[in-house]
């Protein structure tokens, strides 16, 4: 019998420090028309590991913009605060592997040795105690993969980015290890991202390699920046996506994922200008491009 295509599963993965704005509206929309003229399935995964970092109500907010956009989920969304024993079940693999480390430096230690570790630092056989962050040893080879749009990638992950944290010396599970923990536990199959997480993927495909488990493929879209370059995100407080114009704003993620000619005539409604973005929705036009331009001016792109 042949073997049957395995089905797409997507997913967008927000972290709630905020409300949806456009740069993030535009990374919810690549990764649903990726997912849709994939005849894919689109997940919505809350990424709210970090409490310190938390806006009160963001969750909802976002929820309540993405049906507002008409962008609906296939599965029941889910909650990275609510996955803690699969974050630590996989910790323990990776201990029992020899992967991991407990790591007592400051950054300020680091910063001395030019962000990198020494081997006597992974070698010291600190205890794994409280208060003390833990980290996953690189490899000293390249690691490599093909970038969906970006194309061909290659890092080397001790020159480049080093060990990096699983999890927190305040005891929280960190974004690179919670993210596959739950890539894996949800069968995805595709992850369709800002460019501005490219570096993680390195750091998560050594992650994949050390749970023996196969790695989704990844793509990184260009994220959207201001005029003098900096990207719209949450922490600038760009502004929330205006509830009013939802035809509006796909029209502009669309453009801005070079889906829409400048004066081109687009479906008035929102659902009718989704399914029309699918039929389109190629990802060459974005290939190794690194940066979108903001259609806002810059007066609309910070709230003061
Ligand atoms: N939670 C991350 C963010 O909001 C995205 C993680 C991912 O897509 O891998 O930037």
């Amino acid at each position: 019998m042949p073997a049957s295509k395995p089905v797409y599963r997507g997913r967008f993965a927000p972290s709630p420090t905020g409300l949806l704005h456009f740069g993030s509206l535009v990374g919810a929309v690549a990764s649903y028309l990726d997912a849709k003229s994939h005849q894919g399935y689109w997940l919505v995964r809350i990424e709210d590991i970090d409490p310190l970092r938390e806006q009160a109500g963001a969750s909802d907010a976002i929820l309540r913009s993405l049906e507002a956009h008409h962008l609906y989920w296939d599965e029941k969304v889910t909650f990275q605060s609510h996955h803690q024993e699969r974050y630590e079940f996989q910790l323990q693999q990776l201990r029992q592997k020899k992967l991991i480390y407990a790591c007592p430096c400051s950054r300020k230690q680091l910063h001395a040795n030019h962000g990198l570790h020494l081997d006597v630092c992974r070698n010291r056989k600190v205890a794994f105690v409280e208060n003390v962050a833990i980290r996953f040893g690189v490899s000293n080879q390249n690691e490599g993969y093909h970038d969906l749009i970006q194309g061909p990638t290659t890092y080397h992950l001790r020159q480049e980015i080093d060990d990096f944290v699983v999890k927190r010396k305040e005891g929280f599970y960190a974004y690179q290890l919670a993210v596959v923990c739950d890539d894996v536990a949800q069968g995805i199959t595709h992850v369709i991202r800002g460019i501005d997480l490219v570096d993680s993927t390195p750091l998560q495909l050594q992650l994949y390699r050390g749970l023996d488990t196969r790695p989704p493929a990844f793509g990184h879209f260009p994220v959207v920046v201001t005029d003098d370059g900096s990207k719209l995100s949450k922490q600038k407080l760009s502004p929330a996506l205006n509830p009013q114009t939802v035809t509006q704003n796909l029209t502009l993620a669309g453009a801005a994922l070079r889906l829409i000619d400048k004066d081109e005539q687009t479906p008035d409604k929102p659902e009718e200008l989704l399914q029309w973005m699918v039929s389109r929705w190629s990802r060459s036009p974005l290939k190794g491009i690194k940066q979108l331009p903001s259609p806002f001016t810059a007066s609309q792109q910070t709230v003061n």
